[in-house]
């Protein structure tokens, strides 16, 4: 039964299949765990330290750490994924599995959208969020701008939670009156995977709040203190942007891409069209019943990674299959005051997903902040 497991990409998807492998598997199972960057730290960190609910670094931890699961962790570069042997080209040689898990991601790519990078701060790259908590902290009011300029792109409720995370930060500091507080998107709704209704509930927390919101807003170009959209502008004294997302590089260029890139899995067992290799997290694509990507989050990649980890030591005990992947999650989002809803979506449903939205309470962002606490205690050891 010994076997060896490469994962490619450590961040939710990987290391939940990592420590799900090891929870199932004896030593003897190798698990090779692959990424260019040595910490990891949550999504919801980046909002936290520009708004100063906490830094990034109190979030991070060293995946060198997932040894205490057995998990040999390779810092390197992938270069080049070979899905038929199952292995990748590394900065450090070829790494072989008997299985292959690939869960690298979607890459921030603010190249797309002319001046993008020069006039906005992107804060879905941990690179960014230093200096677009600077620019906030020197911002004494005027017209701040939360701009979406590509989808889909992970977190789908996050803009809207960063913007309302401005609106609190503003206030507290006296600021919140002399600021025109704005989002834009380029999607037809504020968050399509939530339907009309879902959007309409986002539009409302938005209108209670004084924030002005435009749906539609394709960027064609940003310049200074403008953002040129295909039907006007809109202007700004800070942006605050999220980029277009698109698949690695390195996934772009192997066998296993998809026709826009990201890779095709089966909705069931999330795995590729080649046999024991396996793809979970934003890098993969489920195309849903109504037609929309399956969205981009954490805890679904999360639950991913659990559900394909279960299978491979299904598979090498000679033991049932799991249950198929059921494309149900939820995730809270933080509305200010303590408070957060939790957006639960019932995503295979047919002939459309369901998506419910219950409170916001304060219970429901205790369960966020705990969130993050129980999965770095319990992958990393606190
Ligand atoms: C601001 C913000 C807030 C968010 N809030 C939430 C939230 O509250 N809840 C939630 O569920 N989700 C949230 N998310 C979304 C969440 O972060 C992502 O959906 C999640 O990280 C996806 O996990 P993943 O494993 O698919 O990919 P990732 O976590 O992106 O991991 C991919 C890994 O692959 C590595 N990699 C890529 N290419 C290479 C290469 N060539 N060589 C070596 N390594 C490589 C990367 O370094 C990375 O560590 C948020 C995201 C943002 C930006």
């Amino acid at each position: 039964m010994s076997a060896r497991t490469l994962i490619l990409g450590g961040g939710f998807g990987g290391i939940a299949t990592a420590v799900e492998l090891r929870r199932r598997l004896g030593e003897e199972h190798e698990i090779v765990l692959v990424d260019r960057k040595p910490e990891f730290a949550m999504g919801l960190r980046k909002l936290w330290e520009l708004v100063g609910h906490g830094t990034v670094a109190e979030g991070s931890r060293s995946r060198a750490l997932l040894s205490r699961h057995g998990v040999d962790f390779r810092q390197v570069e992938i270069t080049a994924i070979d899905p038929e042997g199952r292995a990748a080209e590394t900065s450090e040689g070829r790494l072989e599995g008997d299985h292959l898990v690939v869960a690298l991601g979607a890459a921030a790519r603010p190249d797309l959208v002319p001046g993008l990078a020069e006039h906005g701060h992107d804060v879905w790259a941990f690179e960014g969020v230093p200096a677009a908590t600077a620019a906030l902290r020197g911002f004494e009011g005027g017209r701040l701008l939360v701009l979406v300029a590509g989808a889909p792109y992970p977190c789908p409720p996050a803009p809207y939670e960063c913007t309302i995370h401005l609106h609190e930060h503003l206030l507290e500091r006296g600021l919140r009156y002399e600021t025109d507080l704005a989002v834009a998107t380029l999607q037809p709704l504020l968050m399509p995977n939530a339907g009309r209704k879902g959007s309409e509930w986002m539009g409302k927390q938005l209108d209670e709040r004084g924030v002005a919101y435009r749906a539609g807003a394709k960027t064609e170009r940003v310049e200074p203190g403008r953002v040129v959209l295909a039907d006007g502008e809109i202007p700004f004294d800070l942006l605050i942007t999220v980029p277009p997302h698109r698949p690695p590089e390195v996934v772009l260029e192997s066998p296993l891409a998809g026709e826009q890139g990201w890779i095709p899995v089966d909705a069931g067992t999330l795995q590729t069209s080649y046999p024991g290799v396996y793809s979970v997290g934003d890098v993969m694509a489920i195309t849903l019943s109504n037609g929309l990507p399956f969205p981009k989050a954490g805890v679904m990649a999360k639950l991913q990674g659990t559900r394909v980890a279960r299978a491979i030591a299904a598979e090498l005990r000679g033991e049932e299959p799991p249950p198929l992947f059921d494309g149900s999650g939820f995730c809270p989002i933080e509305v200010g005051g303590g408070a957060a809803a939790v957006v639960q979506g019932r995503w295979y449903a047919e002939p459309e997903p369901v998506v419910a939205i219950s409170g916001p309470t304060a219970a429901h962002a205790a369960e966020k902040a705990a969130f993050e606490t129980e999965h770095l205690e319990r992958w990393f050891g606190g």
